[in-house]
């Protein structure tokens, strides 16, 4: 009996090992550890909350291309990521285990909608909070904060920070801060500027010689860079502020503060540092506490 409860256990620690993958990538990002889910959770006059109780289940939007943040291995069908311990996390404050999660892959340029649809509950997703977007959503946190960036070619010395992109062709995506900035700031001419939907679609073009530089958060372009570390490279110097926030609908305030109040716990508590350094952590980036920003 001890044999083969001992074999098992050493099937099962083989069958992990090999989910993690190669060092380095997509799937290397592990996994922090469970979450007790709480039981009993009531969150009073929180109509998107009692939507989750009726169904049984939360719908969580989330991105799938960004490793180390959101991304869905294509092997397992598995979410893994930093945003993806945060979205268990709350999820598991509110009452729900992982098996009581159903993941939703929404671009940046549909989260708004998908908020006010109702179509997911809230939303994880390298979500930058901000003026314009409350005027439609609703956001917890910061949990993070990340940084606008430049991914380029390795061997590309003629772009070494924002003020080096005239002339050069840039890729961004439909709906984000990064685009908005490469517009409104005329980081390089409209012709050269290329908008596409995801990021992915974004580096392709540049692996392909499409495109001179992919630019968005930093902590997105270093997934990116982490898995083509010999052809690609992170510029490095930030020139943005971009706070993540949870993505709620706008007139539930009592599942903003109870999301809030879930974060603060987790900031204070451990298991915020524990979803890092189980995720972007591993990259060997220390990253500073989270202030919340409560109204
Ligand atoms: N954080 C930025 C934003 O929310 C860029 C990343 C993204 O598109 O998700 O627009």
């Amino acid at each position: 009996m001890r044999v083969r409860t001992l074999a098992v256990a050493l099937l099962a620690g083989g069958l992990a090992l090999t989910a993690c993958g190669k060092e380095g990538g997509p799937g290397d990002t592990g996994t922090a550890p469970p979450q007790q889910v709480a039981t009993d959770v009531k969150v009073d006059g929180s109509p998107t909350f009692d939507k989750m109780k009726n169904r049984g289940r939360v719908v969580i939007g989330v991105k799938e291309d960004q490793p180390g943040l959101g991304y869905k291995d294509p092997t397992s069908g598995k979410f893994n990521g930093f945003d993806i311990e945060i979205a268990k996390l709350v999820a598991a404050k509110l009452g729900f285990a992982d098996d009581k999660i159903d993941y939703k892959a929404i671009p940046s340029a549909g989260r708004e909608q998908a908020l006010i649809n109702g179509d997911v509950d809230y939303y994880v997703g390298t979500y930058t909070i901000n003026d314009k977007r409350k005027q439609q959503v609703a956001f917890a946190g910061p949990y993070f904060t990340a940084g606008q960036d430049l991914l380029v070619k390795k061997d590309d010395n003629e772009i070494t920070g924002p003020e080096t992109l005239k002339g050069k062709k840039v890729c961004s995506v439909t709906g984000s801060t990064p685009i908005q900035k490469v517009k409104s700031e005329g980081l390089t001419e409209p012709e050269n500027i290329v908008e596409l939907q995801t990021y992915s679609l974004c580096v392709e073009q540049l692996e392909q010689g499409a495109v001179d530089a992919v630019t968005t958060d930093d902590a997105i372009l270093k997934g990116y860079a982490s898995q083509s570390p010999t052809t690609l490279k992170v510029i490095g110097k930030p020139f943005s502020n971009e706070p993540y926030g949870i993505g709620l609908p706008k007139d539930d305030k009592a599942l903003r503060d109870k999301v809030n109040d879930i974060l603060d716990a987790a900031i204070s508590g451990g298991d915020w540092q524990k979803a890092y350094d189980a995720t972007l952590g591993k990259s060997g980036s220390t990253a500073q506490k989270p202030v919340l920003e409560r109204y």
